[in-house]
């Protein structure tokens, strides 16, 4: 299968999962994760249609970034981002999705004040409180979020979260769900300096819950490109 054909399929599994849950197909965005594919194949995603792409290594972005391989779409960052890369990344990509900890969003705020830029972010919630992972706790997030008026630098659209590797289908729904309330209760209460658009969760291998639950933005891989060779 060609990419082209990867994202049309996909494209169909996420109509179907969209309509299934009684809403409108085009609240969801397609975010091609591309890490270890290069240029050209992103750009192939790009032709096919996904809405944006999304880095997970500083080195990747800017090695691809100057090829053109984003070129029409928006780049975000979704991976661990360390606070001495960030003149590499802050004013450069779209959105940070991985603000998972305080001193990282410290430092961006720093760096885009200095930049004379206003970084776009999402929150990562560590929403399965595994000991391994970053991210805020839910509670953590929805406190920042009310705080987030002490940092003009950034702008928060939303929240971000990678649920525990699941057995079977269905498994994270509770996951998906707790994120969804918090999204819900953060924008409700009309924050400074928030305005509650993206809510960045599902993969290639349960986006279909996380469209079920309430997700405006899927973040896929293989399903797009294939499985990835680790070396
Ligand atoms: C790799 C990656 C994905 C996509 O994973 P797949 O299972 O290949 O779809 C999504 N989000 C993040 C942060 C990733 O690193």
């Amino acid at each position: 299968m060609s990419i082209a054909e990867n994202v049309a399929a996909l494209r169909a599994r996420m109509d179907a999962a969209a309509r299934a849950a009684g809403r409108d197909p085009a609240e969801i965005l397609l975010c091609a994760a591309t890490k270890m594919n290069d240029a050209e194949r992103v750009k192939e995603a790009v032709a096919a249609g996904v809405d944006c792409c999304g880095e997970n290594r500083v080195q990747e972005l800017t090695a691809k970034q100057p090829l053109g391989a984003y070129e029409g779409r928006p780049v975000h960052f979704i991976g661990h981002l360390q606070t001495n890369k960030l003149n590499k990344v802050v004013g450069k990509v779209d959105l940070i999705q991985s603000v998972d900890r305080l001193e990282l969003l410290e430092a961006i705020n720093r760096t885009a004040l200095r930049l004379g830029v206003r970084q776009e972010i999402l929150l990562e919630v560590n929403v399965g409180e595994e000991p391994q992972k970053g991210g805020f706790t839910l509670g953590e997030a929805g406190e920042l979020a009310a705080r987030m008026g002490e940092y003009p630098g950034v702008f928060l659209r939303g929240l971000m979260a990678i649920p525990p590797i699941s057995e079977k289908k269905g498994d994270n729904c509770k996951y998906f769900a707790k994120m969804r309330n918090l999204y819900i209760d953060i924008a409700r209460k009309k924050y400074d300096n928030v305005s509650m658009v993206c809510l960045s969760m599902g993969m290639s291998d349960d986006f279909e819950d996380a469209i079920a639950e309430g997700s405006t933005m899927i973040r896929v891989g293989t399903a797009i490109f294939g499985p990835r060779h680790y070396v």
